[in-house]
């Protein structure tokens, strides 16, 4: 479904990120990883390579507009274009407010909203030149409905929809498509690494009776980065076994 492409997918060393990395190999694209770490980078890579999946990886500091530039430029030049753009890398929260320092709040804002702005604004004249692009964001149910504590991580992502829905008015002029994906919970160690008094109750709201695999995600990001989504844009996908928390 994507021959011929070149992705370039944030936060792809594991998780949902890994899996969308996989998922695009097996259609055919050509796959750039963002990580945080070089050590997270090059043990992805080897992992990979290991599945006989070949991707190329690099760790700029996302919330360092100049780096970001840097690289996606030198990926440019490196693979001749850039197609899609996977927004993925994400943390999370779940401190009550009287706990939550500003620095905290801000350190989730820089990655989740600012780095996606940062990856965003390097590739768009690329994919303005080559006449068209794909560039996808990941959202969370949370941009829905909220959550009941950890209030950086939803204002974030209600921040992530507000920049898919406006920039994909901004760039459908220049035939750049732009949505998000909404995931649920999600069998990831984002979640793995949050408190069972948290997640357990949340489980038993979702209709579909478990979390999400990241191969549930993954499959919407393949749908929306190909072709048979040419006249999707501007939207978000919610993907959580019609999970309403
Ligand atoms: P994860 O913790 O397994 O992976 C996070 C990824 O982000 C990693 O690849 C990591 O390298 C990258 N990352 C973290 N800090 C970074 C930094 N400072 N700079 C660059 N990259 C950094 O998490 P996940 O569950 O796979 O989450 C991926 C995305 O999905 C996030 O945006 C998250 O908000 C979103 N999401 C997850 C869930 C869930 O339940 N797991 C639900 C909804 C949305």
């Amino acid at each position: 479904m994507l021959e011929g492409k070149v992705a370039l997918i944030t936060g792809g060393t594991r998780g949902i990120g890994l899996e969308v990395v996989k998922l695009f190999k097996e259609n055919q694209a050509e796959v750039i990883l963002f990580g945080s770490r070089k050590e997270s980078v090059e043990k992805a890579i080897n992992n990979l390579k290991k599945e006989g999946l070949e991707v190329f990886g690099y760790y700029p500091n996302l919330s360092d507009y100049e780096e970001v530039s840097k690289t996606v430029d030198e990926i440019r030049t490196r693979f001749g274009h850039i197609d899609i753009l996977v927004n993925n890398a994400g943390i999370s929260a779940n401190k009550k407010i009287e706990d939550t320092t500003s620095e905290e709040f801000e350190n989730i804002m820089n990655l989740n909203v600012k780095a996606m702005f940062h990856m965003i604004k390097a590739v768009t004249p690329i994919m303005k030149e080559q006449k068209g692009g794909v560039i996808l964001n990941t959202s969370s149910m949370v941009s829905i409905y909220g959550q009941p504590s950890g209030i950086g991580y939803p204002t974030s992502k209600f921040a992530v929809n507000g920049l898919t829905k406006s920039l994909a008015r901004e760039l459908a002029p220049a035939n750049i498509r732009v949505n998000a994906v909404a995931p649920g919970i999600t069998n990831t160690d984002m979640v793995k690494n949050l408190p069972k008094e948290m997640i357990e109750p949340l489980i038993k709201t979702i209709p579909l009776g478990r979390i999400g695999e990241p191969r549930d995600i993954a499959n919407a990001f393949l749908f929306l980065a190909s072709d048979m989504a040419s006249y999707i844009t501007g939207n978000i996908l919610s993907v959580d076994g019609a999970a309403r928390s």
